[in-house]
């Protein structure tokens, strides 16, 4: 089954001359029987066992194994081949020492595909008569059971071939021949072939002996048949010689033959020489190889494949060594790893992950969601972080997050004067509503909120305030005379006492009809009522409460004036007036003055128009579109900015009596400029009347009531497109995923263009932090991505030195499971899953710890700076990428090295150790 032709095989040193190991080896081996390479050290058996068994390559000529050439064969062919065909035995035995004797045979076994029975194991430790030996550890055996063990494994795959190099020599003579005695029983029916250098044991044993010298077969014999014996057993005569077989019986022709040598050696004057020879040496004649049957029948090669169970078991059991090493590297590299997933946490921040979180933060609890539209325009460089709001708006938001959305209202309610002391505390208390809202016993209900006392409001004037509200007069008592300061405040001890009372804005006058609970708990920030400290640190966290609290309750149902609609109709109709006030959209210009109208102008209906001083002495119920009228107190503002002062022979009276004309007064000139902006136009409609307006004076009203304001004709003061909407209040949803939903939809730009935005933002104080922190976290983000390499390379170096190591010290191993069949990823198998054990002890470490560790920081995040914010999230990405770096690193450091190992030739593999 197995033939050379021409093998030869040249070694090429890095250094010296290259050696011609085989020089043109041609043989033709039976199918069974034992053979004997015999030789000198360094005549090439080795050599020639080694390239037959397919551990090493040849340079040229052929193998043919059952006539099938080995010319094209790649390493992974000449695996299977050994696996298929060839046991192995080594001088130096080769058995895995970290293995019992019943695992390395159990191994060969695994390697066919053969699932090892424990009987199939003890059965062929039979044959080797090592008995009961399975769980015995190789260091326990002598060399002779060991390499009986090295037979057993061979022969456990029912090799064709069994080849053995040298396998008495680290045996003495005795022992040597037990394992020989083996080998001669397994010729019967395989092929043997046995390197040696012992030519006794050759004869004795051998069915034929290949003598090679210097790379070449120099003799090649074999025993002959027992009928055969005959012909060689007999005397030799020659000229000065006898040579007579050992234990010869002579024969009568012998003595005879002898006589007659004898005496002619005498008479020639020689002396008669007589020597044996060994009969078993003359039963070899030279090799008849045409005699040799060639069968080319059942040629298959099996590749080796390592069941991955029994890869882990073998992995496994290659971590009892170098425990410390290992806790050691583990420790570290999971102390980097855990670095590195809090870096990643850091690196992957996302403003929508962490304020979903935090949001979802049950210590938080912020029960309301509130948006404002804030619009930014790089090109046309405005800015505006309160943006009115349109039905438009408040739909989008409902559309998009599936709230229920609530307006709130803009509005100027102060009301400073009920209160019972003028100066209060105002890093606590609050002396005006943020807004108002049309209140109805749904939206109580949508934000779990409760009227504590008294009813909703029927009337336009009368509203419900929350129990926070109502705090102020708890505390300081109140008035319901406005400026009256004679007076003692009222106390006001429960919430009943606050129904009835009113509260007085300065266009509105309300009265209070019931007192609503948010369940929103302000205790937190009851230290604000007496703070006092020089500590910069203090101050900073005080001033972080403080925004806090403001966003708590300007964004909550608890800072605004809670109305009936009515009252929100007429709010919105003055807030147009107020808008262009407080805004400053527009001055007017007299000679070298500029005048702002502030938060001036009255609504024409709002005036006693019986008290108007017409100039031209005409009566309008309404005004013209270029008609103006001023307050008493507004015209002196107005004399006073055309001369500088008020004019010393000024005279109201005097005026009023000159009666119609008013002399130079009349039809005065005031020229009217709205701010010319494209803002004005986006946030009030193509219609804004921007640019400058000549208006005519036409009337002054006399009034006594010492306040400067305007009234300005319709088109003025209608405002299209405005709108009196500041935001939107909506229940906060209880599950994550809507939450989530709206986080996303804040972050969401609704203006396609890149310099321009329009967002509408999540109100409160989580959103507001986490704002403010948002440019240093991306900031951060990007270091800590740097931080976080920096760490993942030092884990994975660490491992996979840790790895590569283990490997390395395992050349052997691998070699010697390259010999007994294995493919180089049978061999990479069970490294690897050694690794990968690792590799996951290591991920499950470092992802636990890295989540406690996690949450340790978000608990003294918050601590320390009182903040809401929950700052690091692990997340799936975490655990993956820490899972990937193990099993990464642990693939790399494995496949390194064992690929190098295993791409060698086995033999390089098993002589490198
Ligand atoms: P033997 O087994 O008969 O002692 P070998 O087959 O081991 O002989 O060696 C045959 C020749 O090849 C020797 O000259 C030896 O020095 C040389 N040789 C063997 N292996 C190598 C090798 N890996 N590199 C270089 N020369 C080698
Ligand atoms: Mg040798």
């Amino acid at each position: 089954m197995l033939q050379t032709q021409n093998l030869v095989k040249i070694y090429k040193p890095k250094k010296g001359v290259p050696v011609k190991a085989l020089d043109n080896v041609t043989l033709t081996f039976p199918e069974t029987g034992m053979v004997f390479l015999l030789g000198k050290s360094g005549s090439g058996k080795s050599t020639l066992l080694n390239i037959l068994g397919g551990l090493d390559r040849y340079n040229s000529g052929d193998i043919l194994v059952k006539g099938n050439s080995t010319k094209t064969w790649k390493q992974s062919h000449f695996d299977s081949y050994r696996n298929t065909y060839v046991g192995f035995i080594f001088q130096e035995y080769n058995i895995l020492d970290e293995f019992s004797v019943g695992t390395n045979i159990a191994l060969a076994l695994q390697l066919q595909g053969i699932k090892p029975s424990s009987e199939q194991v003890n059965d062929i430790l039979r044959e080797v008569d090592l008995d009961g030996y399975g769980n015995r550890n190789p260091n326990e055996l002598s060399g002779g059971q060991k390499q009986r063990v090295a037979i057993a494994r061979a022969l456990v795959k029912n090799p064709k071939i069994i080849m053995a190099d040298e396998p008495t020599g680290a045996l003495d003579s005795a022992t040597g021949r037990q394992v020989l005695t083996t080998l001669k029983k397994l010729s019967c029916d395989k092929l043997v072939i046995v390197v040696s250098h012992d030519r006794e044991f050759a004869e004795q044993y051998a069915d034929r002996i290949i003598e090679l010298a210097d790379g070449r077969v120099i003799r090649d014999v074999e025993r002959l048949e027992c009928e055969d014996l005959g012909e060689n057993n007999v005397p030799v005569y020659e000229e000065d010689s006898v040579s007579l077989p050992e234990e010869y019986v002579l024969t009568a022709a012998d003595k005879v033959a002898i006589c007659e040598y004898i005496q002619n050696m005498i008479s020639a004057g020689k002396q008669p020489k007589f020597s044996l020879f060994s009969s078993r040496s003359s039963v070899f004649q030279p090799t008849d190889e045409s005699r040799i049957p060639l069968s080319y029948e059942g040629y298959n090669l099996i590749k080796s494949k390592l069941p991955l169970k029994y890869a882990f078991k073998l992995g496994a059991s290659g971590l009892k060594h170098k425990k410390f090493r290992l806790v050691m590297t583990i420790l570290l590299s999971c102390i980097a790893l855990v670095f590195f997933g809090l870096t990643d946490t850091m690196t992957s921040y996302d403003y929508v992950q962490t304020a979903h979180s935090s949001l979802m933060d049950p210590g938080n609890h912020i029960p309301y969601a509130s948006f404002k539209k804030s619009i930014e325009d790089e090109e046309a460089f405005y800015y505006s972080a309160n943006h009115g709001m349109t039905e438009d708006d408040l739909k989008r938001i409902e559309a998009q997050t599936g709230l229920d959305v609530y307006p709130v209202h803009d509005t100027f309610f102060h009301f400073d004067s009920n209160l019972g002391k003028a100066d209060y505390n105002y890093n606590y208390y609050m002396s005006y509503f943020s807004g108002c809202i049309e209140i109805t016993d749904k939206l109580l209900s949508d934000m779990g909120a409760k009227l504590i006392a008294g009813h909703l409001p029927e009337q336009k004037n009368e509203a419900v305030v929350s129990t926070h509200m109502l705090e102020i007069f708890q505390e300081y008592g109140y008035r319901e005379q406005p400026h009256n300061t004679d007076t003692p405040p009222i106390e006001i001890k429960s919430p009943t006492d606050m129904l009835g009372r009113t509260l007085t804005g300065i266009d509105f006058t309300v009265t209070i009809c019931g007192i609503v609970d948010t369940g929103i708990d302000f205790d937190r920030y009851h230290e604000l009522k007496d703070f006092e400290t020089e500590d910069f640190a203090d101050m900073v966290a005080f001033l972080a409460l403080q925004s806090e609290l403001d966003y708590v309750r300007s964004y909550s149902l608890d800072g605004m004036l809670m109305v009936n609609s009515d009252f929100i109709e007429s709010n919105a109709d003055r807030w147009h007036l107020e808008a262009i006030g407080r805004s400053s959209l527009l001055r007017w210009e007299t000679t070298g003055y500029e005048e702002y109208l502030y938060s001036c102008i009255q609504p024409i209906g709002d005036i006693d128009l019986s008290k108007v001083v017409w100039l031209d002495g005409k009566k309008r119920d309404s005004l013209a579109g270029d008609e103006i009228i001023l307050s008493k107190e507004m015209y002196l503002l107005y004399l006073q900015s055309m001369a500088g002062e008020i004019p010393e022979d000024y005279n109201f009276d005097l005026l009023k009596e000159a009666g119609n004309g008013f002399g130079s007064l009349a039809n005065e000139e005031l020229t009217l400029v709205f701010e010319d902006s494209d803002y004005y136009k986006y946030e009030y409609g193509e219609d804004f009347p921007t640019g400058t307006h000549n208006l005519k004076l036409v009337g002054i009203v006399d009034d006594d009531s010492g306040t400067a304001y305007c009234v300005l004709p319709e088109n003025y003061a209608k405002i299209p497109n405005a709108s009196s909407i500041l935001q939107t209040l909506s229940p906060m949803p209880t599950k994550s995923q809507d939450v989530l939903r709206l986080v996303e939809f804040s972050d969401k730009d609704f203006d396609p263009r890149d310099n321009a935005t329009e967002v509408y933002d999540m109100m409160n104080p989580v959103t507001f932090e986490l704002k403010n922190l948002d440019e240093i976290f991306e900031v951060l983000k990007d270091v800590f991505f740097w931080i976080g390499l920096v760490f993942v390379v030092f884990a994975s170096l660490l491992f996979s030195n840790f790895i590569a190591i283990s490997v390395s010290y395992k050349k052997e191993q691998i070699g010697i499971l390259r010999a007994i069949g294995s493919r180089g990823n049978d061999v990479f198998r069970i490294f690897f899953a050694e690794s990968f054990i690792i590799a996951m002890i290591n991920f499950v470490l470092s992802f636990v710890a890295t989540l406690l560790v996690c949450s340790m920081v978000n608990t003294a995040f918050k601590g320390n700076t009182g903040m809401l914010l929950t700052i690091l999230t692990v997340t799936v990405r975490q655990a993956l990428l820490i899972l990937g770096v193990c099993l990464l690193s642990a693939f790399v450091a494995c496949w390194l090295p064992v690929h190098k190992i295993a791409a060698k030739r086995p033999i390089d593999a098993i002589r490198d150790r």
